[in-house]
């Protein structure tokens, strides 16, 4: 096996070998940019050493064989005393881990090539500040000293000259500052910086190698759902600097704005500095657009390159480059990150472009961002104090109290508080803060910087740079414009569209993308919304290519009609218990307690016109699309009153010694129908197997609202659905006994009303035995929900409170498997139930209306094992569309 590859031999392809920076150097490099020649160590050698704690036995050879064909190449050595190779050792995963892994430049420096580099830039100050960055960097990430030891004494250098930014040290107070920083090694990691190239870039690799583990990355790869297993690859490349004085400079570019997805020059540039202080937001950086006045050779050649690049990569792609000396080099692209809304509007505009198609667009959005777009946004009438404004980094509106480090923002999430978290700038370290915060504000930085590139990752609202703002993350407060403080602890609320910072709580409103679908904004119009008209079309463009049908979770007839305008096909769960609810309740509680045929029979008669009338109106809201009415499924006890509450009136009349005949008789039913989560006692079909009348009352309240609507020359397509069967049998004596009412009621009311009767799968022995129960069903409708709480033997109500947390923190799952379908498990018996009853019944209808059926990642897998539907709830149904159109593309 080859463990590395020059970047003239990779390509973008590759990502899953030479991770995703070496991939696309590889590709700059072969479509002829000016990319530092260097090589790649592939995720197979990482994935070698973490197995076995010690890099494959090749590894050095072909190291070597590449390292002196660089040096060929160059014409100098690593580490050369009188004219040095350096190169720089970075990590690169398949997947970009902003600011996970670590990254060593200048390694070939020690205290003798220092001089000759010195010696051939011509130029002292260069020299040793490379060599301090070295050792900074080096010591840090590689021998793991602590990085602060090296900030103070890079701020006391600076104190005692009397600066405030590093470029205004001079070469001999650099010199010194080298001198300390190598104290700092040896008394931190016990032993000197190494002198001898090869070994510092040896160890360089080997700890990047290792980052791959660190918490961080942990953390990171789990809130992103990346394998652990996939390794990082390793990029040793030749330096080019920016930090060789003013005619030298680093910078960061995107293709399109990230933000809104307008084409233009979007980016940050830094005079005289290296990579490092970009990504960082340590220097305030200048607008790219002014590169132009700076140096216009370089800027002319990288708009070229940027155009080269997205016409290559048919995509918006981020840049980071340096200029040495007046010469441009890329250092790295990657189709880069974006906001929800720029994904919607970049994908169409690339296929107005004729770059690329429908199907290609759908693959460039997601449901999640979709479902991003449909929050609500501050009311931008509210008369709340803005105090100050910084950089729009990533959408959203937030609202929490401040706090000043990630440890007080998990701290304080965890007890239920909504926080913002505010710093100066983050850095990784700030990960599990950011997590825990509803939104992140900075006060430096740019749309580069470490806290935005990571919340725009995570969907979440970020505002970063709001130079106005006094940070002071010590005692714990910022002070604002005009010398207002902000404690910790205080309400303040940020605008990651526009950047805006306000002191207390701003309303909010609901998001134009919502409005468009509620009908009250239109695309195609004037003066309609760019993000509406993207939105709109690629909904289109979903609905052609979806094979799944979307229908919704709905009970009455105003959601009924909100899941029809959000372009729902249907009612794929009508949960009838919550036609049950309220003033209703009574009646149900005399149904349960009735002792006599006659009292139930007294109760089943009032509903039955209740009842009635509930369907008639979602019927007519639901006119020519099928309605899966299901029959009554909830634990006995919810219809009666509070345990807790009747027994204190029981003791309470006994100790004043007054009648209570009633209460206590209702106390001991209620003791008898009580049930402990998880609830699986007498509920769904069992519970009308034992309560003579109630699923009959239902049918025929289904049966007389198709007959009315039909006869009002309406269209109803009612399903009746039966939860909770485990066997055939069950099915099969309710199915008689509503077969016999719905003929009663055709004859009566004249009608044919080809009511479909199915199941609901929610129960192991129901998948198991799929095939038997197709005789009886003419539908199958997966109750995801129950199959995982049954499945799993989880309590469905419970787990998510009690361990889940650990379970998801320990990698046992990703992702809470009620959220999405655990396609091993759950998934598998689903699969076996769809293939089985359908073996039974070719043309058993099939769908699903557990809450996974809103979900991106499980619509994905429905689609695969043949289903005819999903149903969700309404708010989530554009989501299930496009996720549907995009599992079929
Ligand atoms: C289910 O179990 O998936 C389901 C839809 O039913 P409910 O959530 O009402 O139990
Ligand atoms: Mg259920």
């Amino acid at each position: 096996m080859k463990f590395v590859y020059d970047f003239t031999e990779g390509n973008k392809d590759l990502k899953d070998l030479l991770g995703g920076k070496g991939a696309n150097l590889a590709e700059m490099t072969n479509l002829g940019l000016p990319v530092p020649p260097g090589f790649t160590i592939t995720t197979e050698a990482c994935k070698v050493y973490l197995d076995s704690g010690d890099e494959p036995a090749a590894l050095r050879d072909e190291v070597t064989a590449h390292l002196v064909a660089l040096e060929e190449k160059m014409g100098k050595k690593l580490g050369q005393a009188d004219d040095p190779l350096l190169v720089s050792v970075r990590s690169g995963a398949k997947f970009s881990m902003p600011g996970m892994m670590d990254t060593v430049l200048n390694i070939g420096l020690s205290d003798k090539s220092v001089q000759g580099l010195a010696k051939q830039a011509g130029d002292d100050r260069f020299a040793w500040d490379s060599y301090r960055r070295l050792i900074q960097m080096f010591g840090k990430t590689v021998l793991g000293v602590d990085g602060d030891l090296f900030e103070e004494a890079l701020e006391a250098a600076k104190a005692a000259k009397k600066v405030v930014v590093d470029t205004e040290l001079e070469a001999a107070d650099l010199k010194k500052l080298v001198t300390k920083f190598k104290k700092i090694v040896k008394t931190e990691a016990g032993r000197d910086f190494p002198q001898d190239p090869r070994e510092q870039m040896d160890l360089a690799i080997h700890a990047v190698f290792d980052s791959w583990n660190t918490d961080r990355a942990k953390l990171y790869r789990r809130q992103e759902r990346i394998p652990g297993d996939l390794g990082t690859a390793v990029n040793v490349c030749s330096m080019v600097f920016g930090n060789l004085g003013p005619d030298s400079g680093t910078g960061v570019a995107f293709t399109r704005d990230p933000a809104s997805g307008h084409q233009g020059v979007y980016g940050d540039y830094l005079q005289n500095a290296q990579g490092e202080d970009v990504v960082a937001g340590i220097r305030n950086t200048v607008p790219l657009a002014e590169l132009e006045s700076i140096d216009k050779k370089s800027y002319d050649q990288l708009m070229q390159i940027m155009e080269t690049l997205e016409n290559h990569y048919k995509d918006l792609c981020d840049i980071e480059f340096t200029i040495e000396r007046g010469q441009l080099w890329m250092l790295q692209t990657r189709v880069g990150k974006r906001t929800a809304g720029a994904a919607f509007r970049i994908a169409t505009q690339l296929v107005d472009q004729g770059l690329i198609d429908e199907a290609e667009a759908l693959q460039r959005v997601t449901g999640a961002q979709l479902a991003q777009l449909m929050f609500p946004r501050f009311d931008d009438e509210a008369k709340v104090a803005q105090v100050g404004r910084g950089i729009a980094a990533s959408p959203g509106a937030a609202v929490g109290k401040a706090v000043f480090d990630s440890y007080t923002a998990v701290k304080w999430s965890r007890s239920g508080e909504k926080v913002i978290l505010v710093r100066r700038e983050t850095n990784p370290d700030d990960l599990d803060g950011m997590i825990a915060a509803e939104g992140i504000l900075t006060s430096r930085g740019g749309k580069t910087s470490h806290a935005a590139v990571v919340a725009r990752g995570m969907g979440k609202t970020c505002v970063c740079g709001a130079e106005e703002l006094e940070v002071d993350t010590k005692r714990r407060r910022m002070t604002v414009p005009g010398g207002h403080v902000v404690e910790e602890g205080d309400l303040i609320s940020i605008d990651g569209s526009s950047g805006k910072v306000y002191l207390g709580e701003v309303p909010v409103v609901p998001s134009p993308v919502v409005e468009y679908f509620e009908g009250r904004m239109h695309a195609g119009a004037q003066d309609a919304d760019e993000l509406v008209e993207a939105v709109h079309r690629i909904m289109a463009f979903a609905d052609r290519k979806r094979r799944l049908r979307v229908r919704a979770n709905a009970d009455n007839a105003e959601d009924a009609l909100r899941a029809r305008r959000f372009g729902a096909q249907g009612i794929g769960l009508c949960r009838t218990e919550h036609m049950f609810l309220g003033d209703r309740r009574e009646l149900v509680e005399r149904l349960i307690l009735a002792d006599t045929e006659a009292e139930r029979e007294d109760s089943l008669k009032a509903l039955l016109p209740l009842q009635k009338q509930d369907f008639v109106e979602l019927f007519s809201a639901m006119d020519g699309l099928p309605v899966t009415v299901r029959l009554l499924d909830p634990p006995l006890h919810e219809f009666l009153p509070d345990i807790t509450e009747l027994s204190v009136r029981v003791a309470l009349a006994e100790s004043r010694q007054e009648p209570h005949e009633n209460e206590l008789r209702l106390l001991q039913a209620v003791h008898r129908l009580h049930e402990q989560n998880p609830m699986l006692g007498l509920r769904g079909v069992r519970l009308g197997l034992v309560i003579p009348g109630l699923f009959t009352m239902q049918v025929r309240a289904i049966a007389e609202a198709a007959a009315e609507r039909k006869n009002a020359k309406g269209d109803p397509r009612a399903e009746i659905m039966i939860p909770l069967v485990g066997t055939v049998q069950e099915l099969e004596i309710v199915r008689e006994e509503a077969d016999e009412v719905i003929a009663e009621v055709e004859a009566a009311t004249g009608t044919s009303l080809k009511l479909s009767i199915g199941t609901m799968i929610e129960l192991p022995r129901a998948a198991l035995t799929a095939g038997q129960i197709a005789e009886a069903a003419e539908f199958f409708s997966f109750g995801t929900n129950d199959l995982t709480q049954t499945v799993w033997g989880f309590s469905r109500d419970d787990v998510e409170a009690s361990f889940f947390t650990a379970y998801l923190e320990k990698g046992i799952f990703g992702v809470s498997p009620f959220e999405t379908i655990d396609k091993d498990g759950v998934g598998s018996l689903v699969k076996l139930a769809a293939e089985a009853g359908r073996a039974t019944r070719p043309d058993l209808k099939l769908g699903v209306c557990g809450e996974h059926g809103g979900d991106p990642e499980s619509v994905h897998f429905f689609h695969e094992v043949g289903l005819d539907y999903v149903s969700c709830s309404p708010f989530r149904i554009p989501v299930a569309r496009l996720e549907a159109g995009r599992a079929a593309s």
